[in-house]
């Protein structure tokens, strides 16, 4: 069978729907969070090997990584007044603790990093500050690229100007009382303070009462502490090609989740979607001429420790790495799919995309980014593309409690797991080369 025939025909068998709702459902029922070096870690990895061998993939493993680890501990945050609040707060991923009874102090307000960074050092020397940094809803998740700066740097910004404490106001979209987490970093140099989210709605408050004239007083308990790094795996398992074994086309996603959901969309969804691809691409009828290799990487969330380890291990092989694409924005719908590639992948590009058209697909010119698990195979020149999902309601989930089973369509991830199965699939069968990016190395 011509290949382009052969991807239509699986294409429209996996558009009828398949298992990557119950893939979510088992993973979040039967395990739940699973941050790198927390209990659910292993049994995670235990679940994926035994998903992949039900998928029909062979050659199914665990793969050493290392993770750091980092536990969330108490977690308070009360705005001092006559009719004090308890303010809905997190700790970001990677923040030392305060005391243990707590730090109080009067809080700085500013809308963005560099609002911080242009403020003299008196105004902040011994202050909480609140870095109130709004994030656009956008369909494909953008206005996240633009806000999470944020989280990730206030703490060392607002430490070189003699901050006790950094917050953010939460880098998503909703209106709950529910605080986002994610990692944070600090700066060489800058001294380490205590980091975390405001819910929204209590980070609003915050700003109106500042705007009001007055000045907000907190007493701030978090106690997160960091352990000793820890072993850790990948796991990873193949549909074997009949022609090219040697030559892969790369699937990811991240088992591991934040701590304060069950992890079902981010990244159980992605889980879901490329073993689905990997089911599909094992039970094809013509069995893809090179490998599909399906990822399931630790520690995406805080460390990125399992893709540095799959980087290294795989050092020799990545000349035979053809295509690579990561899963890691939701359940929702693809609506495009972006390329990272030479005039080569590109040609090659246009038959996977023509493919995806009955699925409502269409591609861009903007070039992908390959996600962040497989974002190091760049700097080897694989390249990457993206199926990028509708992510307009992502980010009111990302990283919260509220990270559900219940937020996931049935259909609207049957129709994602269907096109990445489509591009997988052709981009392992077909005989076209996606040609090299060559890249500088980058961390
Ligand atoms: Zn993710």
């Amino acid at each position: 069978m011509d290949t382009m025939l052969a991807a239509a025909t699986l294409r429209d068998e996996a558009a009828k729907g398949g298992k990557a709702l119950e893939t979510v459902q088992s993973l979040t029922d039967e395990v739940g969070p699973r941050l790198a070096g927390s209990k659910g870690e292993p049994l995670a990895q235990e679940w994926a090997v035994r998903a992949m061998t039900a998928a029909g993939l062979t050659n199914v493993r665990k793969e050493a990584a290392t993770v750091p680890v980092w536990q969330r501990g108490e977690e308070t945050a009360e705005l001092l007044a006559e009719n004090p609040v308890e303010l809905a707060v997190t700790a970001l991923g990677g923040s030392v603790a305060t005391p243990a009874a707590g730090l109080e102090a009067d809080v700085v307000v500013v809308p963005t990093l560099d609002a911080l960074e242009a403020l003299p050092r008196e105004k902040v020397e011994g202050k909480i500050v609140l870095v109130a940094q709004v994030m656009e809803r956008s369909r494909d998740g953008r206005g996240y690229g633009k806000a999470v700066r944020a989280r990730g740097l206030a703490a060392s910004k607002a430490a070189k100007l003699g901050a006790i404490a950094a917050l953010v106001r939460s880098i998503g979209t909703d209106d709950n009382r529910l605080p986002h987490t994610g990692a944070m970093r600090y700066e060489d140099g800058a001294p380490k303070i205590p980091a975390g989210a405001l819910s929204i709605p209590d980070a609003d408050l915050l700003v109106r009462l500042v705007s009001e004239g007055k000045t907000p007083r907190l007493r701030l308990v978090l106690t997160p502490q960091a352990l000793a790094d820890a072993p850790s795996f990948n796991v990873v398992g193949e549909v074997v090609g009949s022609e090219r074994p040697d030559e892969i086309v790369l699937l990811g996603a991240h088992l591991d989740s934040w701590d304060l959901g069950r992890g079902a969309i981010d990244d159980g969804a992605g889980c879901a979607i490329v073993l689905e691809a990997g089911r599909n691409a094992a039970h094809a009828r013509e069995r893809p001429r090179r490998t599909v290799r399906v990822v399931l990487f630790a520690n995406e969330e805080n460390g990125s420790g399992g893709s540095k380890a799959y980087a290294k291990t795989h050092e020799a092989e990545m000349p035979k790495h053809v295509f690579a694409l990561e899963a890691d924005l939701g359940a929702g719908k693809v609506f495009t799919v972006r390329f990272r590639g030479d005039d080569a992948s590109i040609a090659a590009s246009k038959d996977l995309v023509s493919l995806l058209a009955p699925l409502a697909i269409t591609s861009e010119l903007e070039p992908g980014e390959g996600g962040s698990d497989i974002r190091p195979l760049r700097s080897f020149g694989v390249p990457v593309a993206d199926a990028e999902q509708d992510a307009t309601r992502y980010f009111d989930f990302h990283h919260t409690a509220n990270d559900t089973l219940d937020k996931i369509d049935r259909a609207e991830i049957d129709q994602a797991a269907a096109a990445v199965t489509t591009l997988a699939y052709a981009a392992a069968h077909t005989r076209a080369s996606f040609g090299r990016v060559p890249e500088k190395k980058h961390d």
